[in-house]
């Protein structure tokens, strides 16, 4: 599962990753990565396409398929054959009603999972905590986001404060991916096929990606109050929080550590 495709990248390294792709090793392994950092062509040592037939061959190549399966799934779409009778039509409708009403009844149970509400009011919390402070923190010269805050005077980037930007920027990439990946291993695991494997399944792999984002929040916590001790009380219930979704991940994905991530596990086989 971590060897490359044809194209020469990993099949479904994006689904289990951090996607902080701008710092991520696999960024010319993986499809998303390569579209997000514009990379595929300097990978191969060129430039990224200028003119519309370059940038045709570029999409082909991030979408992993050929002109003659592109010339093919076209030709398909165009046999269309005869439109659907009537009945058809009633029918295909009925099932996509039935379908959407389970899939509304499932969203609310998992909308009421401890697991999503703690992760939501995580979100919240930091939310509030960094509102209060985004301005002073920047006079001071931590740069909160990788790709902006970029114009802050060298004076100011002080070893200390390269390190509290380092911890912030984690604490903020994760508190906004924790409960959208919480939310999305909930929605797989009550979703699940039969079939699906035990262990190998995308909720465990999702809640393998959120344990990673909860332990590296709380080790970028940790940073911040060392740094900042003034900041200890108004941490904690942050912190606390953490654990708690730490806790409760364990519980509700037992097999989590287990999932091989392709490329990320290598290390562990599969
Ligand atoms: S695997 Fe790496 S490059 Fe791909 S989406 Fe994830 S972080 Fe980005």
């Amino acid at each position: 599962m971590h060897s490359p495709d044809a194209m020469g990248f990993i099949p479904f390294i994006h689904n289990y990753c951090d996607r902080r792709c701008e710092r991520c090793r696999f960024v010319r392994q993986c499809r998303v990565g390569a579209v997000d950092v514009d990379d595929v062509g300097e990978a191969e040592g060129g430039t990224f396409p200028d003119t519309p037939e370059d940038l045709h061959q570029h999409l082909l190549k991030l979408m992993g398929i050929t002109q003659e399966e592109l010339d093919a799934l076209e030709t398909e779409q165009r046999l269309v054959p005869n439109p659907p009778s009537p009945e058809d039509q009633a029918r295909a409708q009925a099932r996509r009603d039935a379908w959407e009403q389970r899939r509304k009844a499932l969203e609310r149970r998992v909308h009421a999972h401890p697991l999503c509400r703690m992760g939501e009011t995580y979100l919240d919390l930091v939310d509030a905590w960094i509102e209060k402070r985004e301005e002073a923190l920047k006079a001071r010269g931590v740069q909160l986001h990788a790709r902006t805050d970029m114009d802050i005077p060298a004076e100011l980037r002080t070893p200390d404060m390269l390190v509290l930007g380092e911890a912030l920027q984690e604490v903020l990439w994760f508190h906004t991916l924790i409960p959208a990946k919480l939310h999305r291993a909930l929605m797989g695991r009550s979703d699940g096929e039969q079939d699906d494997d035990p262990v190998q399944n995308d909720w465990n792999g999702t809640a393998k990606v959120c344990v990673d984002a909860v332990d590296r929040s709380l080790t970028g916590w940790n940073t911040v109050v060392e740094l900042l001790p003034e900041e200890a009380d108004d941490a904690l219930p942050m912190q606390e929080l953490l654990r708690r979704i730490r806790q409760e991940l364990n519980t509700e994905f037992p097999d989590a550590d287990r999932f091989i991530r392709p490329g990320f596990d290598a290390h562990l086989g599969g």
